[in-house]
């Protein structure tokens, strides 16, 4: 075991009172690694506090420990970690109050270090992936429940193993985990598959206003579309992934306005020569090389033509 290893272990063993977190607008694999920790420190007789300032969406309540997570911290902590969250402003609230974290677990190649101890590997398709390498080595046992929350990283990250990342080691991993008795096809459909109708009339908002032009795809949703839906998220509903799957691109983007003058940008490079990581960083965003994101301020249409005007700078031959 190396130095930050044994750091890390040492940290978790002495620890009594711990505070788990995440980003906000928590995806599969923020909320499947927040729980897969949160229960193995459980087990190992801790005191534990899931944190998430935006809570849990709908479509992972029924995860095992879904029901400790929390929007504010209470009490004390004497560690706190942080999950699948490369920087400390994409925690949103949830730390409000207390220390910056002690223990940083994270696989964004844009992660910023900003815990005690960072333990940060950008090849892992998931922080899930990083979790899975580890635990055992900290003390901590992956029982059945936790391999449900990793399998729900590993699967949401990779898109259901199909993003260029995927490797034999996270399959293997996913085998694994599935040995201790999780069912894998019902977390995938759950967490990847099934749909509401309102996330679908969502969707079909965000579809009709598909634009391409230089390379690019875009899709936009307002805060209009998201009142006409009925759809209470703030985000796209994995919208992207579906523009995405659009051919003759080589950016996607989706530009989704939030409450209080902010837009919400997510990109995806759709050929391996492009990294949209860079883009991402440039406006206080993160990310990898094939899917990034950041949160602009400015009216929708003002960060829309900003950032399709950054945008297709970055590809060969629109600069
Ligand atoms: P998405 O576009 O689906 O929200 O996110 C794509 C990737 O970019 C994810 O790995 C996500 O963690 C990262 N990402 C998205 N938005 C932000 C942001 O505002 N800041 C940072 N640092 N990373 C982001
Ligand atoms: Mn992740």
């Amino acid at each position: 075991m190396n130095d930050l290893q044994n750091k890390i272990r040492n940290r978790i063993q002495a620890a009594q009172r711990v505070l788990v977190t995440s980003h906000v607008r928590p995806d599969g694999d923020a909320i499947g690694s927040s729980l897969a920790l949160a229960l193995a420190l459980l087990d190992a007789g801790k005191q534990v506090q899931v944190v998430l300032s935006d809570g849990i969406p709908a479509n992972f309540k029924q995860l095992p420990g879904a029901d400790m997570v929390r929007t504010k911290a209470e009490g004390e902590f004497d560690l706190i970690v942080s999950v699948d969250c490369s920087d400390l402003k994409r925690i949103g609230d949830a730390l409000d109050g207390y220390h910056a974290p002690d223990i940083i677990i994270d696989h964004h190649i844009t992660a910023e270090g900003f815990g005690t101890l960072n333990l940060v590997e950008p090849e892992a398709v998931a922080t899930a992936s990083v979790l899975t390498r580890h635990m055992r080595e900290w003390g901590l046992t992956i029982t059945m429940p936790i391999a449900a929350n990793l399998i729900t990283g590993l699967v949401t990250d990779t898109l259901g193993f199909r993003t260029s990342n995927t490797s034999p080691e996270s399959l293997r991993q996913t085998a694994d985990l599935m040995e201790l008795g999780v069912d894998m096809s019902a977390l995938y459909y759950r967490s990847l598959v099934r749909r509401t109708f309102v996330e679908a009339k969502y969707w079909g908002a965000g579809l009709s206003s598909l634009e391409r032009a230089d390379g690019i795809i875009w899709a936009t949703l307002t805060i209009a579309d998201r009142k006409a839906s009925c759809y209470t998220g703030l985000d796209d509903s994995d919208l992207i992934n579906i523009v995405s799957s659009i051919d003759d691109a080589e950016i996607a983007i989706m530009f989704v306005e939030q409450n209080a003058g902010k837009t919400k940008v997510s990109w995806r490079g759709l050929k391996p020569h492009v990294d949209v990581s860079q883009i991402a960083r440039q406006y206080n965003g993160g990310g990898h090389r094939a899917a990034a994101g950041a949160e602009l301020s400015g009216s929708l249409s003002e960060v829309r033509e900003k950032i399709l005007e950054a945008t297709r700078k970055i590809l060969p031959g629109h600069e």
